[in-house]
């Protein structure tokens, strides 16, 4: 059979979610073909232009609208507006036949059998034989939607259900209907994985899958039990976000985004079609939620639900008196003992111990949890991995159920789930008697799971193309100290992790980065930049710096930046290749570490800047050099060299942050034909070993120091002071803006040289280097430093 490849797509429906799937395809470099229907009838505007509904721009209004509405949405569905191109639009009459060309159709359609089903009997009429056919349905039975179509369409029929927002939720559920190909499941399995960046969960076919069915779950619990515990709207959203792995917005905030209707269907579903769950009364709503409904309070999208903001403020709901009233701090003696715990995972035997209210919710929480996931299995999945995976992918979770109760013990949470009154299935009590304590184990790099049919621990299939560093941190060290972990990838590279708060560079991470290369350039043949925390680096240790700054040590302080730049330099002129694998936030020197190595394999979703500026700073550790070099390196003949110089200084005096790895093209951060994107971050550190190694098979050679970085001396450096000049008279930037932006023009013109010259790396590093400690003596500086300490937030002064 021929290999399958997904060239085009057609998209029917073009809602939140087909618009935003739509877009994720066009990120990934697909043909999208985007249909909805046509409108009825006209609308004011284009009455008043004298339009008709055979019009072209009527008849695609309701897909174009809906489109351009996602375009402007945030988070941004696309990763770089040049993307969209990609997208071409059309309506359900005039272009279903297009769906003929094209490898995959999807149905996004609204929520009801019925129009689905008219859908599919329209799509089957130009549905080439072998097409993919899904259904992006979030709980309607596969099984029905597929029933009077052809043996062919039900061989590839199944669902692929995205979580909104498609681009940032990774996971992606696969259901099989009752006849759907082995072949389809297992491409889609991998395409979702590789291509889309997902994590794919083959489900079963059961009310809401496996993500919505536990999630919703969880929340319902919640609704149910914060009452009775006598807790706050802002309580349970600080005991259930950040400090338990899980987002920001935590549960009810969440629920306000998501919108409360949309939450209230799913449970509404599972509530009709599961009358045999042992939580069944679970999922029926309190009667606050169905005050809320009626009142219209869906959250974001009706101006107000658990959170309303007035003005600049934000109130919460009283779930009482259902009024608004201002939010209270919330404190629990037991969350201040976990401060100190920097792993998540460390924290959960903490929480569950705690002798104040959190540690009784805890307890109530995850012993409710823990039930209903064993519960849970073989009926929504025969793994239990698969149920991890979801809520992880689909809720944004750091751990899942079964690897929390792995935390707290599992017999400890036997303990916790008899406590509330609840039942444990049998089969975890087998798994413990069989003398399994643990539902997950690590061996050799890899991931074992408790698998309750064979009663053994069984390799969790597809790591392969992945390298998990939790898994191999202690197994393969090579070094450590305070701030990173040198491990052996295996095949003669090895990797640096940064280890420290946030990924900060200070001075661990820096003789960390010079230690790998020594030892790399001994004994192995490459070398990864990459770790797997929550963002690659938020840059340098600014703490540090403001406190020599305050303490005037302005040696230390130029030791330490020389020491930086010397480090980045090291990176650049080594003998083997070091590649640097950025995700996340990667900033100011994570950017600047990147911009040294030999070649960035970036996560699609990599916010990497140089943004000194916000602190009163320009970048010091070969940041400003590299973009004076980099534009050098791209004068032509006949270029008018300043207006290309000027594109790199705004990107450093704006503090741009490319918003994907591939805007980070756009602002010259990363360099086509060198550096590199990877849709999915799980392989990132297995494909940058995978380039180091080849790049060492073709013959690497230390590169030799450059003298030819063109410079254009007094010439930009005039154009740049009378720009910077206008913009301070005109109030765009204040004085203290403009002095930073002028410091770096001096930095990015290579001084006030009478004419344009050639300079080498270091004498641009030397100039560099002197601006940054000349900014460090100034107050304004320092105190931009102290406020982005104290609040994570530039300021402007
Ligand atoms: P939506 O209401 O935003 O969009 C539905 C689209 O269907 C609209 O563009 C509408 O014009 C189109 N439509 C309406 N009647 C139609 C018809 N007769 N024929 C063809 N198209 C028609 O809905 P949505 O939130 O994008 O949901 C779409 C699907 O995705 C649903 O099955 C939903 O359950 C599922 N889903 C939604 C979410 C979510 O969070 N919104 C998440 C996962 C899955």
């Amino acid at each position: 059979m021929k290999k399958r490849r997904i060239n085009k797509i057609a998209i029917i429906g073009s809602g939140i979610m087909g618009s935003g799937i739509a877009c994720h395809f066009a990120n990934i470099g697909v043909e999208v073909l985007l249909l909805d229907i046509v409108p009825k009838t006209l609308n004011d505007k284009e009455k008043a232009q004298g339009l008709s509904l055979q019009d072209k721009v009527v008849r695609n209004r309701i897909v174009n609208t809906a489109l351009k509405n996602a375009l402007k949405s945030k988070p941004n569905p696309i990763y770089s507006p040049k993307f969209t191109q990609r997208i071409n639009t059309g309506n359900l009459e005039d272009d279903i036949s297009k769906v003929k060309d094209v490898d995959w159709i999807m149905e996004v359609v609204v929520e009801r059998l019925d129009v689905k089903k008219q859908v599919f009997e329209a799509l089957e009429k130009y549905r080439s034989p072998g097409t993919l056919i899904t259904s992006n349905t979030s709980g309607i039975p596969i099984k029905f939607m597929s029933e009077g179509r052809s043996e062919d369409f039900q061989k590839h029929f199944c669902g692929t259900h995205f979580f909104n927002p498609a681009r940032y939720l990774k996971l992606f559920e696969i259901i099989p209907g009752p006849k759907t190909d082995l072949e389809v499941l297992d491409f889609l399995n991998a395409y979702g994985e590789q291509f889309l960046g997902k994590t794919s969960v083959v489900a079963k076919d059961t009310p809401a899958f496996i993500g919505n069915r536990i999630g919703i779950f969880g929340i319902q619990s919640l609704f149910h039990q914060v009452k009775a515990l006598g807790l706050t709207v802002e309580e349970i959203d600080k005991l259930t976000g950040p400090v338990i792995g899980r987002p920001k917005s935590a549960t009810f905030r969440t629920v306000d985004v998501v919108g409360l209707d949309t939450l209230v269907h799913v449970a509404n579903g599972i509530y009709e079609n599961c009358p045999k769950d042992e939580a069944h009364d679970l999922f029926k709503l309190p009667d606050f939620i169905t005050q809320m409904m009626e009142n219209k309070w869906l959250g974001s999208k009706s101006g107000q639900g658990f959170y309303k903001k007035e003005g600049k403020i934000i109130r919460v709901l009283d779930l009482n008196t259902l009024e608004y009233r201002d939010k209270k701090r919330s404190k629990f003696a037991t969350l201040e003992l976990t401060k100190s715990i920097d792993n998540v995972i460390d924290r959960f035997k903490v929480l569950v111990d705690g002798k104040d209210k959190a540690g009784e919710f805890y307890r109530k929480n995850f012993a409710a949890m823990f039930a209903y996931v064993s519960n849970r299995i073989p009926e929504i999945s025969e793994e239990l991995f698969k149920i991890d995976d979801a809520m992880k992918a689909g809720f944004g979770w750091e751990h899942g159920p079964f690897q929390i109760w792995d935390a707290v013990g599992v017999e400890k949470g036997l303990a916790l789930i008899k406590a509330e009154g609840l039942t444990a299935a049998q089969w975890v009590f087998d798994m413990v008697a069989s003398g399994n304590n643990s539902f997950y184990t690590v061996e050799n790099g890899a991931t074992f799971a408790f698998d309750i049919s064979t009663k053994k621990q069984l390799k969790i299939p597809g790591q392969e193309a992945f390298i998990i560093l939790d898994n191999i941190r202690k197994s393969n060290e090579v070094f450590k100290n305070a701030g990173v972990v040198i491990e052996d990838l295996g095949d003669g590279i090895l990797n640096c992790e940064f280890r420290s708060k946030m990924n900060t560079i200070g001075g661990d991470v820096l003789s960390g980065l010079n230690k790998a290369v020594d030892l790399a350039e001994q004994n192995f043949d490459g070398l990864v930049i990459g770790n797997q925390g929550a963002n690659f680096s938020v840059g340098a240790n600014i703490g540090m710096i403001f406190m020599m700054a305050v303490e005037q040590e302005y040696d230390e302080l130029n030791a330490a930046i020389k020491y930086f730049q010397d480090t980045m330099m090291r990176m650049r002129y080594s003998s083997i290749p070091t590649i640097a694998a950025p995700h996340g936030m990667t900033l100011g020197g994570g950017c600047e570490l990147s911009l040294h190595a030999d070649k960035v394999v970036a996560a699609a979703e990599t916010y990497i800047g140089l943004v000194e500026f916000g602190v009163g700073l320009i970048p010091g550790g070969g940041g400003s050099k590299e973009m004076a070099m980099r534009a050098s390196d791209s004068f032509r003949k006949n270029d008018v060299e300043l207006n290309i110089l000027q594109e790199y200084f705004l990107t450093i005096g704006m503090a741009k942050v490319a918003t994907s790895a591939y805007e980070a093209f756009d602002l010259g951060i990363f360099k086509h034909g060198k550096d590199s994107v990877i849709v999915n971050k799980d392989r990132q550190i297995a494909t940058a070993k995978a380039h180091a190694k080849l790049m060492a098979a073709q013959g690497y050679s230390q590169p030799v120091k450059r003298k030819d970085i063109k410079v254009l001396g007094k010439q930009a450096l005039g154009m740049f002071l009378v720009g910077t000049d206008s913009m301070q008279a005109s109030n765009y930037i204040s004085e203290h803006d403009q002095k930073i932006a002028n410091k770096l023009a001096y930095v990015m013109a290579g001084g006030d040289l009478s004419e344009p010259s050639l300079v080498t790396e270091q004498y641009l590093l030397d100039i560099e280097r002197e601006a940054f400690l000349s900014l460090c003596t100034e107050r304004k500086t320092l105190e931009r430093i102290q406020h982005m300490l104290k609040t994570g937030k530039p300021l402007r002064n």
